[in-house]
């Protein structure tokens, strides 16, 4: 019988993580989607339909890391791909001469920690497939170029995630993981708001892509519509 690939996708409640699922379904994988609240998940999962488990989980507690990757261990025997999709944009207009250190904090253990632990938690399950994805679901605010000082926690969290990316496929290259961080534009979603020109399905393309099509030998990199661009 054909081998179902996994995935999971953190954030897959709503937004882009939730059409970033719906596509990897539609693709033919078994998806996990997390989210912080379990009855939250199991909604977008019965909305999703198909293979589809839903489990909660907060990306900045390590226990609930360790809890969700263990259970999702005894359920299935490798993870094809694991998706860092989970954000928050909390310092729109925060400049970088007054933000607070519980708010450097708070994007930093959500945005940039979190996907470096989910990374940690899930490489036994990552080492067992044969073509591992790691795709960090990143920001053009985090490149060296487009860095905001008043969007200063969120900035400087997507510039370390980058950051993780480049050093994560740097420590992964032998075992044959790529990762690779994405910007999906600005997307009509909760973070994105309702001006934004991008559908959340336009916005879930590059990272779908990323995990499906694009050639394993690609790592390490920041891509945008498909095309690399500078980190
Ligand atoms: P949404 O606000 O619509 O969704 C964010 C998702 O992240 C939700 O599922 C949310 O879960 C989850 N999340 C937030 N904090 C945590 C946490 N501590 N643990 C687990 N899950 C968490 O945002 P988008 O869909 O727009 O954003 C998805 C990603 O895309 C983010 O990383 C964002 O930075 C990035 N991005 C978005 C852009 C846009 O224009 N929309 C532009 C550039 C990048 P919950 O429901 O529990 O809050």
């Amino acid at each position: 019988p054909k081998h179902h690939k996994q995935a999971l996708v953190t954030g897959g409640n709503r937004g882009i993580g939730f059409e970033i699922a719906k596509g990897l379904l539609a693709k033919g994988y078994t998806v996990t989607i997390t989210a912080r609240s379990l009855q939250q998940a199991t909604q977008a999962a019965e909305e999703l339909a198909g293979p589809i488990l839903p489990m909660q989980l907060d990306v900045t507690d390590d226990q609930a890391i360790h809890q969700a990757v263990a259970t999702l261990g005894q359920r299935i025997g490798q993870l094809d791909v694991l998706i860092n999709n989970a954000g928050i944009y909390p310092d729109n207009g925060v400049s970088i001469l007054t933000i607070s250190r519980e708010l450097l904090e708070t994007s930093m253990n959500t945005n940039a920690f979190g996907a470096i632990r989910m990374a940690q938690a899930c490489l036994p399950l990552l080492k067992q497939a044969p073509n591992a994805r790691i795709i960090n679901v990143s920001s053009g605010f985090g490149a060296l170029e487009d860095l905001s000082a008043t969007v200063s926690s969120y900035c400087q969290s997507k510039l370390a995630l980058n950051g993780a990316t480049i050093m994560l496929a740097q420590a992964l290259a032998a075992d044959n993981i790529a990762v690779n961080a994405l910007c999906p534009g600005w997307v009509r979603t909760d973070m994105g708001g309702s001006s934004a020109p991008r559908s959340p399905e336009q916005g879930a393309d590059t990272a779908i892509w990323l995990a499906s099509e694009a050639p394993q030998q690609e790592t390490g990199k920041f891509w945008r519509s498909r095309q690399v661009i500078s980190f």
